[in-house]
C-alpha cells in the first residue's frame, strides 16, 4: 500500500524544527511520494532544494494567488528559470482568491495567465487554487483550453459538482484535502463519489486543515490515510484499491 501526498508546503515554517520527523512518520504512513508545492519564488526555490536532498519528494514552483502583491521585479523570471530544473513536475501553485483581499484581482489573473502558459510551454501539469472564485476561474480555463489541451489539477477542491464536471471535461484532475473527511462535509463527499476513477487525487496541503481525528492540529503529510480512508468509504472501493487508484493517477499526471 503506497499513498502520493500531491499538495504539501513543507518548506513552510511550521515543519522548520522537525522536518526530518514529518519524512519519517509519512514514509511509515505508506507516503511514497511527496509534491512541495511553492507559494512564491523564494518558497519555489526552497520546495526544489527539498527536491535535490530527498529522492521521494519532487517540486512544484510558482506563485500563489494571495502571494502576487508581494513578488518583486524578477519572481516571475526566477519561477520561469525553474521550471526547466529536473525535480520540478508541475507549475504552481496558481489560481484565483477572493476570500482574502492580499492580492488585486486584476493582478492574480495576470499571473494565473502567466502559470497558464508557462504550463503550455514547459508541457508541466499546472496546480489551481480557487477560493470563491469558480467561475472566473473555469472561464479562464475555458479561454486556455481554447488554445490546447489541459494537464492539470483543481487541488484541494471545495466547489460543485457542476464545476468539478466541467473541470473534468476540460482534462484536469480534482485533489481532495482534509476538508473531506469533516462531519459537516457530505456535500463535498458527494461530489467526490462523482468524480470519474481516473481523475480523483488525494493531498494534504500541509500544514493546513487537517483531516479528522487531527482537525484543528498542524497537518501533516502522514494524515493522508485518513482522507483515503473516508474518500474510499464514501466511493465504496477497498482501502487498498483507492490508494492504488490515487498513486496511480498522481503518476500518470506529474510523472514521478
Ligand atoms: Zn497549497
Amino acid at each position: 500500500m503506497t499513498l502520493i501526498d500531491t499538495h504539501v508546503h513543507l518548506d513552510q515554517e511550521e515543519f522548520s524544527s522537525d522536518q526530518q520527523e514529518v519524512l519519517e512518520r509519512a514514509a511509515v504512513a505508506g507516503i511514497s511520494h511527496l509534491i512541495a508545492v511553492g507559494i512564491g519564488a523564494t518558497s519555489s526555490e526552497a520546495c526544489l532544494q527539498l527536491a535535490g536532498r530527498h529522492p521521494q519528494i519532487s517540486a512544484a514552483v510558482g506563485i500563489q494567488p494571495n502571494y502576487c502583491a508581494e513578488a518583486v521585479a524578477g519572481d516571475w523570471e526566477r519561477i520561469v528559470a525553474l521550471a526547466s530544473e529536473p525535480h520540478v513536475v508541475a507549475i504552481g501553485e496558481t489560481g484565483l482568491d477572493r476570500h482574502w483581499d492580499f492580492s488585486p484581482f486584476a493582478m492574480q489573473q495576470d499571473f494565473f495567465d502567466r502559470h497558464l502558459h508557462l504550463a503550455a510551454e514547459t508541457g508541466l501539469p499546472f496546480i489551481v487554487h480557487t477560493r470563491q472564485s469558480d467561475a472566473d476561474v473555469l472561464e479562464m480555463l475555458r479561454e486556455a483550453r481554447r488554445r490546447g489541451p489541459l494537464r492539470g489539477v483543481m487541488h484541494s477542491f471545495t466547489g460543485t459538482e457542476s464545476t468539478a464536471a466541467e473541470c473534468v471535461e476540460l482534462g484536469l484532475y480534482i485533489s481532495f484535502a482534509g476538508m473531506a473527511t469533516f462531519k459537516k462535509s457530505d456535500d463535498l463527499r458527494a461530489v467526490a463519489q462523482e468524480v470519474p476513477a481516473d481523475r480523483i487525487l488525494i493531498e494534504t496541503d500541509s500544514p493546513y486543515l487537517a483531516p479528522h481525528p487531527h482537525r484543528s492540529r498542524r497537518n501533516e503529510p502522514a494524515y493522508l490515510v485518513h482522507t483515503a480512508e473516508c474518500l474510499a468509504i464514501t466511493r465504496g472501493v477497498s482501502f487498498e484499491d483507492f490508494c492504488e487508484l490515487t498513486t496511480r493517477n498522481a503518476k500518470q499526471l506529474f510523472k514521478v
